[in-house]
């Protein structure tokens, strides 16, 4: 029989990422948060191990178990989307963290161009630079105003490096791309 619970204002179903950031900007404002997990919680004994290959590289342990819940692929528009019953490169994290919890941590900033091709190409070389039916367009948002969260990322994932191997490092801040 369920079991009801207090109410509370906002419940969020999931808890990598996306789901964590949210929780922790609501209870910073003051916000109650619920937030519900699926998986399990990990904490820092759980890899007090040598490498477990078979556990972890063969059988997913961290990943969505396929046997029990999948989802559907298709790989052109017309094609019928299938389940996915073994993982190739595209995987689903599980448990507390979500796939946060083992990912690479390469989180490279964008540059300015980036967000705004179309009207940096046209103010560098003209309109005529554009051929006609190419679709660019500008992001709508600009790398100054996402600065201030790309610095907070780096600050809440605790990423660090040399302030001189990122060109749009604001300067005195290290910030970084950490990776293989
Ligand atoms: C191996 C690997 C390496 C990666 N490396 C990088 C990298 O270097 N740089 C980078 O930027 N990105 C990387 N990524 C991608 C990045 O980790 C993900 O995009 C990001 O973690 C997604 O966060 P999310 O919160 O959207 O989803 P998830 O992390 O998938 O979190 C979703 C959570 O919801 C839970 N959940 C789902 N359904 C339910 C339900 N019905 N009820 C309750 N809970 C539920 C899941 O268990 C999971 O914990 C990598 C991903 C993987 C798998």
């Amino acid at each position: 029989m369920a079991n009801p619970l207090p109410k509370v204002p906002v419940v969020i179903v999931g808890m990598g990422w996306a789901g964590g950031i949210i929780a922790a900007e609501l209870a910073k404002a003051g916000i109650k948060v619920v937030g519900l997990e699926r998986g399990k919680k990990r904490s820092t004994e759980d890899y007090f191990m040598v490498h477990d290959e078979l556990r972890y590289a063969q059988r997913y342990e961290m990943m969505q178990d396929l046997s029990k819940e999948t989802i559907t692929f298709r790989n052109t528009e017309k094609a019928r989307a299938l389940p996915m019953r073994t993982y190739g490169s595209f995987l689903i994290g599980d448990g507390l963290g979500g796939a946060g919890v083992h990912w690479n941590g390469q989180t490279y900033r964008f540059l300015p161009y980036d967000f705004q091709i179309k009207s940096m190409t046209v103010d560098r070389y003209g309109a005529g630079k554009i051929p006609e039916g190419m679709q660019i367009q500008d992001w709508g948002i600009t790398y100054d105003e996402l600065e201030p969260y790309f610095d907070k990322f780096e600050k809440t994932a605790g990423i660090s490096g040399e302030k001189d191997t990122h060109p749009n490092a604001p300067s005195g801040q290290a910030t970084i791309r950490r990776g293989r």
